[in-house]
C-alpha cells in the first residue's frame, strides 16, 4: 500500500463525497469543500429524481455507504408508454420490463447531509466554503491532487467545454421535479412509468425516500417552446403541482388518474429549470499553471432524461477511486488526468451517445425497437435493464441495419 496522500475534492454530492469516502478507507487524508451545511441541504429544494440502478448503488454498498436498502421504496421494473398520436386517450404502445434487480431513489436531501456525517466521522476534514478559483490555487498548493466534483456549479466553467463530445450549446428540455405523497401505485410491481409523448416530451415516475418518509417524484421533461415548457408562472408549491396535475389531465390520462389526491411532499417537493447537456475537457488549468481534475457532472453532464447522472456519478467515483489507487506513490499529472478521465469516458460515452439520441426525435428503427418490445417480453426486459448498463444498447439500438437484424433474430 501507498503511503497517505493528501486530496481536496470540491463538492461534496454524489462523486465528491462517494469517492471521498473511498480515499479515507484507504488510509488518505482528504478535504471536501461543500458550499451548503448539511441542514441547509436538507431543508432545502429537491436536487434531482436521482433514480439509481444496481451497478451504481452497488459502488455504494461496497463501501458502506448504503443506509437505505431497508427503507427506501424499490423500483422494480420499468413501465413504457406512448399515448395515442390523434389524441384519443389511450396508449399505442405499453409494455412493462423487470429490472434484475432493483433501483432506489434516496432524496439527496436525505443521502448527502447523512453522506457529510459519515465523511467526517471516517476522519475527513469538511470545509463549509464556495470555493473559488483562489481557493483551487490554495489547495493545488496543499494537495497532491484537487478533484472539482462540483456538479453544475459555476466554478465547473473552469474546464473546458470539448465541442466535439458535446452536440448541443443550449438546454433541450425544460425541467421539473414534484415530489409527491398520496399517487396510486400502479397495478403489479413498481416501476419507472416512462410516458414519451411525441412532439412535447416526457414524463416519467417512480417511487422514492424523500425527508418525509416514502412519496413518489414526478419528473417532467418539456420540449423548449411546447406545451410542457410551462413552469414560468408556477411560483408557488400550490401552482406547481395545479401545473403537473393539468399535464397530466391533458397528455397521459392513465397518469392523471393515479394523481387525482396527490399532494406535495413539502413546499420544496419542487424544482423547475433548465441546463444544456455538457461534456468538458477533464483537466482544469488555474492561472499558476496548476491543474484540478474534474469528476462527474462537472465534467459529463447529462439530460436527465435516462436518469443517469447519479448513476454516472457512481461510476465515474469509483473509476477515479481505482485509479488513484492504483497510482501508488507516483505524481498525478496531466496524463493521469487525461487517463483517468479517458477510463470513464470508455463508459460514459454510451451513457451520453444514448441519452443525446433520446432528446432528439426518436428515428424510425428506435420506434420499430420500443413499439416490437410490446409483444416481445425478452425486449423489454432487455430494454429495461440497459438503464442499469447502457452500453448494452450499441449498437443494436443504435444503428438502424443492427436494430432490423435484431428485430428479425427475435422474430426467428
Ligand atoms: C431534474 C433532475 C432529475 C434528475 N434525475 C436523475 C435520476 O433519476 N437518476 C440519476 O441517476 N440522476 C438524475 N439526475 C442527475 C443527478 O442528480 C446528478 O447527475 C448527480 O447528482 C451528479 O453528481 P455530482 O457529484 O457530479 O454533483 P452533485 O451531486 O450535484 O454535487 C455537487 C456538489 O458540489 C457543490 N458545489 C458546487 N459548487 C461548489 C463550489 N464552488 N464550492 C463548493 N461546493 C460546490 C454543490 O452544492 C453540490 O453539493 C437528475 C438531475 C436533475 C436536475
Amino acid at each position: 500500500m501507498s503511503a497517505s496522500r493528501n486530496f481536496t475534492i470540491i463538492g461534496g454530492g454524489q462523486s465528491g463525497l462517494q469517492l471521498a469516502c473511498g480515499l479515507l478507507d484507504a488510509g488518505h487524508r482528504v478535504r471536501v469543500v461543500q458550499n451548503r451545511t448539511a441542514e441547509e441541504i436538507a431543508a432545502g429544494r429537491v436536487l434531482s429524481s436521482q433514480c439509481m440502478f444496481d451497478t451504481a448503488l452497488q459502488n455504494e454498498r461496497d463501501l458502506g455507504l448504503a443506509f437505505w436498502d431497508d427503507t427506501c421504496p424499490t423500483v422494480d421494473s420499468i413501465d413504457f408508454s406512448v399515448p395515442m398520436p390523434d389524441g384519443t386517450p389511450a396508449k399505442a404502445i405499453s409494455w412493462n420490463g423487470l429490472l434484475d434487480k432493483p433501483a432506489l431513489s434516496v432524496d439527496q436531501r436525505v443521502k448527502i447531509p447523512r453522506w457529510m456525517e459519515e465523511f467526517t466521522r471516517r476522519g475527513g476534514e469538511l470545509v463549509i466554503h464556495d470555493a473559488g478559483i483562489a481557493d483551487l490555487e490554495a489547495y493545488a498548493g496543499a494537495s497532491d491532487l484537487v478533484i472539482v466534483a462540483a456538479g453544475k456549479g459555476e466554478i465547473a466553467k473552469l474546464f473546458e467545454r470539448d465541442a466535439t463530445r458535446s452536440p448541443f450549446d443550449k438546454p433541450q428540455r425544460a425541467l421539473a421535479l414534484t415530489y409527491v405523497t398520496g399517487m396510486t401505485p400502479r397495478p403489479g410491481h413498481s416501476a419507472v412509468n416512462f410516458n414519451l409523448i411525441p412532439g412535447v416530451g416526457e414524463y416519467f415516475n417512480f417511487p422514492a425516500l424523500t425527508t418525509t418518509g416514502a412519496c413518489d417524484i414526478m419528473v417532467f421533461e418539456g420540449i423548449p417552446g411546447g406545451p410542457m415548457d410551462c413552469w414560468k408562472d408556477a411560483t408557488t408549491p400550490e401552482q406547481h403541482l395545479e401545473v403537473s396535475k393539468t399535464i397530466l389531465k391533458t397528455f397521459l390520462p392513465w397518469e392523471a388518474e393515479r394523481c387525482a389526491d396527490i399532494a406535495l411532499t413539502d413546499d420544496n417537493g419542487r424544482l423547475a429549470g433548465a441546463f444544456a447537456p455538457t461534456v468538458r475537457k477533464p483537466v482544469g488549468r488555474l492561472p499558476s499553471g496548476a491543474i484540478v481534475l474534474g469528476l462527474a457532472d462537472a465534467v459529463c453532464l447529462n439530460d436527465p432524461i435516462t436518469g443517469q447522472g447519479s448513476n454516472n456519478a457512481s461510476k465515474a467515483a469509483k473509476v477515479y477511486l481505482d485509479a488513484i489507487l492504483e497510482h501508488g506513490d507516483k505524481a498525478f499529472d496531466e496524463a493521469f488526468m487525461v487517463e483517468t478521465f479517458e477510463t470513464y469516458w470508455a463508459y460514459a460515452q454510451f451513457v451520453v451517445g444514448w441519452t443525446n439520441a433520446l432528446l432528439m426525435p426518436p428515428p424510425p428503427h428506435v420506434l420499430n425497437i420500443f413499439g416490437a418490445a410490446q409483444a416481445i417480453p425478452v425486449l423489454a426486459k432487455r430494454i429495461a435493464n440497459g438503464f442499469d448498463d447502457p452500453t448494452d444498447f450499441f449498437p443494436w439500438l443504435a444503428v438502424p441495419e443492427e436494430a432490423d437484424a435484431y428485430l428479425a433474430r427475435l422474430a426467428a
